[in-house]
């Protein structure tokens, strides 16, 4: 999956057999670019933090992910 589709700003693409996993490598990555001060990722983080103070928003766009990672291909793809 992408760092896009996790709700990043870029096309860095994360692989791993578990979602837990790929989680962690979009938040690892995540607070490697907050620390660079990249604009694009600060930006998609607000939206984040944003979410995150609507728990139920919240387990719905982890939810969404989740499935998103189930229906991809077990291959290098995910
Ligand atoms: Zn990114």
């Amino acid at each position: 999956m992408t760092c896009h589709e996790l709700g990043g700003a870029c096309d860095k693409t994360f692989t791993a057999a578990t979602f837990d996993e790929i989680g962690e490598m979009s938040k690892a990555h995540g607070s490697e670019m907050f620390q660079k001060g990249d604009a694009a990722h600060l930006e998609a983080m607000q939206e984040m933090m944003t979410l995150m103070q609507d728990p139920e928003a919240m387990q719905a766009w982890f939810q969404k992910k989740r499935d998103a990672f189930d229906a991809l291909p077990e291959d290098d793809s995910r």
